[in-house]
């Protein structure tokens, strides 16, 4: 019996910044950047599985001889992307001391944002010889003026939606999982504009209908439920677990389950992402202590394994992706 195999199209982008401690502060220059050097040895280990790394790359790592020279080797290999990420306290120019309110670029005046964003698509440009094409804000989160702003600087991609999330100061809930033409008004809607698509993260629950997991997600987290931790509780049950597809934050089987739901349900990417200061043990407070390429690699792999079994997968960079996202767009399918 020969069933034919769902296709979808595998992105893993890559924040490429300095490693830093999360507890200690906003750090403006001299940012560490050793991180990179680990940066060839998980490049070798993408290509064995065919995965085509899209690295969106901060000032502080660009503007390092040897990180950047490190990089350029790894982009001259032709199977990677370079992509542009604003960590707007280390990227110049500076306008006074970063307070956890000015680290979120969708805070900042317009016009810094503008500075910044030129300044960072230069330093790309003049280190890497290219002209990135898609763009994350550190920590998340965008807005329809930055959109546009990015539009008016040569971009054509974001991906800063992280589904089903929400800030204190940005609110993504409501935002597609596959990738669109966001609303100027509101990015966690399509709208009628064609300058810059939107391609998000992976991200859902162990639910078909990830709408009503979320609100359910959010009912047992609400304050007046914590006394019995019923989030833990219900994930313990298998009753309800949000999904990341971010190997610091979820095991292989963790995003195996997601990818399987999302093929359920017909969504032709996946797109995984992570921070390459995680391939440094204890280098930040994303994944537990002692974690590091070793584990991320081998979390990777057995989702790529259980993939090319249930699957046809295109392996893309992240413009590749969205290439051939539009194309399907303009098909309507
Ligand atoms: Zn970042």
């Amino acid at each position: 019996m020969n069933k034919t195999k769902p296709k979808v199209k595998f992105v893993l982008s890559i924040d490429t910044e300095e490693e830093w401690d999360w507890s200690g502060g906003f750090p403006e220059q001299n940012c560490s950047v050793n991180n990179i050097q680990q940066l060839p040895d998980f490049h070798a280990f993408c290509q064995s599985l065919g995965v085509r790394p899209s690295y969106f790359v901060d000032y502080a790592v660009a503007d390092n001889q040897q990180s950047a020279a490190c990089l350029k080797e790894i982009l001259a290999c032709q199977d990677s992307e370079l992509a542009a990420h604003l960590h707007p306290w280390c990227n110049p120019p500076y306008y006074g001391s970063t307070r956890e309110k000015e680290s979120h670029v969708v805070n900042l005046p317009l016009h810094q944002v503008a500075e910044k964003l030129k300044q960072l698509t230069e330093k790309l440009s003049e280190a890497f010889n290219r002209q990135p094409k898609a763009f994350r804000t550190g920590r998340w989160g965008i807005n329809g003026e930055v959109l546009k702003l990015l539009s008016a600087q040569g971009y054509t991609l974001d991906s800063s939606v992280y589904p089903f999330y929400q800030h204190k100061y940005f609110d993504c809930r409501g935002a597609p999982i596959e990738p669109y033409w966001p609303d100027w008004k509101n990015p966690n809607r399509s709208g009628n504009q064609r300058e810059i698509m939107e391609l998000p993260v992976s991200v859902g629950f162990n639910r078909d209908d990830f709408v009503q997991g979320q609100k359910l997600y959010e009912k047992l987290a609400a304050d007046c439920w914590r006394w019995f931790r019923p989030v833990g509780l219900a994930w313990h049950l298998g009753l309800l677990k949000k999904l990341y597809m971010c190997p610091e934050l979820a095991t292989g089987a963790q995003m195996i389950e997601l990818a399987d739901k999302l093929l359920q349900k017909n969504i032709g990417i996946i797109h995984m992402y992570m921070h390459s200061s995680s391939l440094l043990a204890n280098a930040t407070g994303f994944m537990k202590k002692g974690e590091d390429s070793v584990v991320l690699k081998s979390r990777i792999a057995e989702l790529i394994a259980h993939l090319n079994k249930v699957a046809e997968v295109d392996f893309c960079t992240i413009s590749e992706a969205a290439d051939h996202s539009n194309k399907e767009l303009l098909n309507g399918n």
